[in-house]
């Protein structure tokens, strides 16, 4: 840090005493607190492109993007200004407005499995909804989910949850009712014999899966896992979620489904979409999204849904996503990934990669599942890291977490933060 002031003179620190008192645990939001990389939290003044700055003045190369909505980085002009004209019109009416059809169109055009969405404000309420909808259809009760896989905080979905439940060790929270977790079925992310057996032995409605696990470290899947889950929903009569809250509109222009070419039933969409306000959604074909309300019978709402500041940014965020713009992200993430296995030398960690998402695990054997991500060395992660953020480089402060390269990180942004890295490894070996 910059600045030289002790931990404890510093505006962030000044700021966390008086949060403490009136926020639980000092936050909006669980990992925000740094707790698991043992420091208290940094407090921002602001950002641009690919760089914050907190309230004491030190700037850092953030790979954190919010976790996830800032695909064009912070502050990105052309988002400005939609916001701005936008404002000028209104801020929320209650009524429809034609940039949310223009959005929805752009996302049905994008997604080769959404013909329809509705829109939500956050991705918990668009998968909660997901769910519903999936049971509305089935007639049936049970969600099949992945350990380590995390989709919002709905109660039924919160059991071996991943990102900041796995951060702060809460395998299943209290206040979910037993009815809510015993409706989940919980198995092993990669482990297609386990799919197979669970949607034999339970009345299954939906399997639910992040195409890419992000949310607990980058986990992709392993050779057909996905086409696999794809053919037990269709033998089984459930139906197959997505959640692309993470990979829609980031690993490729229409997520994980188009990159890996399997296409579920309903897709789950949040962080990209909003253009780094708040604005998820849940998608698919016609015959499913028009049972829900007023189209059909189940019930979905949002004072804010649809919100045309939201809705403004996330289609110019989405509109600036070309061919060229994803493969710039693919190459950044690229360069990223080999500066940091090249900083880690000798040190036993492995490097995951997909378009866009990256994460350093501090394991000597490759991670496939939670079990493997929870197995790592989580003392040396936390203590690489404080070694990051010394250094000006804001990487997750969790082992847990991806890591998002956005469109406003460039080579100088990779060569500092490869830098920093090298270093903090050194320094764990004193
Ligand atoms: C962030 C996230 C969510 C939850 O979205 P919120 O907007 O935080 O409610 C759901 N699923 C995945 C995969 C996520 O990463």
């Amino acid at each position: 840090m910059g600045s030289g002031a002790r931990v404890g003179d510093t505006r962030s620190a000044e700021l966390y005493r008086r949060a403490v008192k009136v926020l639980p645990g000092g936050v909006n939001s669980p990992v925000r607190a740094m707790r698991a990389i043992g420091r208290d939290p940094i407090f921002v003044d602001h950002a641009h492109g690919a760089e914050l700055v907190d309230v004491d003045g030190n700037v850092y190369v953030d790979w954190v993007c919010s976790w996830g909505p800032l695909i064009h980085g912070h502050a990105h002009p052309a988002l400005l200004e939609a916001l701005r004209a936008a404002a000028e019109r209104g801020t929320t009416f209650g009524a429809p407005t034609p940039a949310e059809v223009e959005l929805a169109e752009e996302v049905a055009a994008r997604m080769p499995a959404v013909e329809m969405l509705r829109m939500t404000s956050s991705g918990t309420e668009a998968s909660m909804s997901a769910i519903r909808l999936a049971r509305a259809v089935t007639g049936r009760e049970k969600t099949v989910k992945f350990a380590g896989a995390y989709h919002g905080h709905v109660d039924g979905l919160l059991a071996e949850a991943g990102s900041g439940l796995a951060t702060q060790g809460i395998p299943a929270s209290p206040g979910v009712p037993a009815a809510a977790a015993a409706a989940t079925v919980v198995v092993p992310w990669n482990d297609p014999e386990a799919v197979s057996r669970a949607a034999a032995e339970h009345d299954v409605a939906a399997i639910l899966a992040e195409p890419y696990a992000a949310n607990m470290g980058l986990v992709p899947p392993r050779g057909e896992f996905l086409d696999h889950l794809r053919a037990v929903a269709d033998e089984h009569g459930a139906l197959l979620v997505f959640d692309e809250v993470i990979t829609g509109f980031r690993v490729a222009r229409g997520g994980a489904q188009e990159l890996c070419d399997v296409l579920p039933d309903l897709t789950v969409m949040g962080k990209v979409l909003g253009g780094g306000l708040p604005a998820a959604a849940l998608g698919g074909p016609h015959a499913l999204m028009e049972r829900l309300a007023p189209a059909g019978d189940v019930y979905q709402a949002g004072t804010l849904s649809g919100n045309p500041l939201a809705v403004a940014a996330g289609l110019t965020a989405l509109r600036m996503l070309d061919d060229v713009a994803y493969a710039r992200l693919a190459a950044t993430t690229n360069e990223l990934a080999d500066g940091l296995r090249s900083a880690a030398g000798a040190h036993p960690v492995q490097v995951v990669g997909a378009p866009g998402l990256l994460t350093l695990f501090f394991s000597a054997e490759p991670v496939h599942d939670y079990a493997g991500a929870a197995a790592c060395d989580l003392q040396a992660y936390g203590a690489w890291c404080r070694g990051l953020l010394a250094r000006g480089v804001y990487a997750p402060p969790s082992q847990f977490e991806a890591w998002f390269p956005s469109l406003a990180h460039t080579s100088e942004h990779v060569a500092r933060t490869v830098e920093a890295a090298q270093a903090a490894f050194r320094e764990l070996d004193r």
